[in-house]
């Protein structure tokens, strides 16, 4: 290893700065430059803002180049960084996974210096970075195989004082849906990391595979109305309108929750996401293409719930997941 990772420039320093925050090389990749914003005001809140970590999930680096247009007009105190690319060897492959080690960056943390480059951009974030924020909004898309509402996510935390304080900045984005999701492979996830240090984090998710317009302008209004609840920027925070609705409801999924195909084939849906479903009501239908002779399968609510994630007609294999299910909760 040639060098420790380093910032190209004062994180410190008063006002906008814009650098790079740079992964030594190894012997799987030359040296990797991310651009880094820093937007230094003073006391208050230290909020960090990362997009691009699953590199199939473009709405993050688009919205967080969008702040960092207004934030310079818009914030009055306190401290943000956005680092609208963590992974670009995964953005530039539109690949989940950084096509170089095969690694998920968000199951890479908190990294390692002598790793493979996915492990040594986690270790460059979580030295230079993560120390210099009290919040952290992580800006995901559901990826091209699911529809999701736009939705800020957080996973269920041991520490029930840091669980409520996630939730209530969860729903400071007053996006069309806060999710709580109990999920099991957590470990090496930029969420974990950063909770364990006793610090908020909130991932914010969107469904679908394309980029639209209608979508981004949501998720960017949701950014702002978390910065206005932080106290970074000024301004009332408004619900975006989703489907000719302004409203936000907080839900909670456990791995239970989860409709998993029975066999191979083609999953139709036959409902959307924040539809209210009763027991027996139909969710999707499995079509098996491996013979004309094997029947289509029905996909039936097991409970009355609220539908907060449903596959958008992919093909899937047998036991993958096809839809989740949710309701209501108050934390
Ligand atoms: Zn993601």
């Amino acid at each position: 290893m040639s060098e420790a990772p380093h910032l190209t420039f004062d994180l410190d320093a008063a006002g906008v700065s814009r650098g790079h925050l740079v992964v030594p090389a190894g012997a799987d990749c030359e040296e990797l430059s991310l651009p880094v914003f820093s937007l230094n005001k003073g006391k208050g809140p230290r909020l960090l803002v990362t997009g691009g970590c699953h590199g199939n999930e473009l709405e993050g680096p688009i919205v967080a180049r969008r702040l960092m247009g207004w934030l310079p007009e818009a914030q009055t105190c306190g401290r943000v960084i956005v680092l609208p690319v963590l992974n670009p060897l995964a953005v530039q492959a539109w690949s989940r996974n950084t096509p170089v080690d095969g690694l998920n960056l968000n199951r890479s943390f908190p990294g390692r210096a002598e790793g493979s480059v996915t492990e040594r951009i986690a270790d460059a974030v979580s030295r230079l970075l993560l120390p210099m924020a009290d919040t952290v909004f992580d800006l995901h898309s559901f990826g091209p195989t699911w529809d999701l509402p736009p939705a800020s996510v957080t996973h269920p935390i041991a520490d029930a004082d840091l669980m409520a304080k996630t939730v209530r900045m969860a729903e400071a984005f007053k996006f069309p849906m806060t999710l709580v999701w109990e999920y099991h492979d957590t470990l090496g996830m930029f969420d974990t990391l950063v909770q364990n240090q006793g610090k908020v984090f909130v991932c914010a998710e969107l469904g679908g595979g394309t980029v639209g317009s209608e979508a981004l302008t949501i998720y960017e209004a949701g950014v702002r109305n978390a910065l206005i609840a932080l106290g970074l920027v000024e301004g009332k925070a408004e619900y975006p309108t989703f489907r000719h609705q302004k409203s936000s409801q907080t839900l909670e999924t456990l791995s239970s929750d989860e409709l998993k195909s029975p066999v191979q084939g083609i999953f139709e849906p036959r409902c959307s996401v924040l539809d209210e479903v009763k027991q027996g009501d139909l969710i999707g239908i499995l079509h098996p293409m491996y013979s004309l002779s094997a029947e289509s399968i029905d996909i039936r609510a097991p409970n009355t719930s609220i539908v907060c994630a449903i596959r958008s007609g992919a093909h899937v294999d047998a036991d993958q997941g096809v839809a989740l299910l949710s309701r209501p909760v108050n934390i």
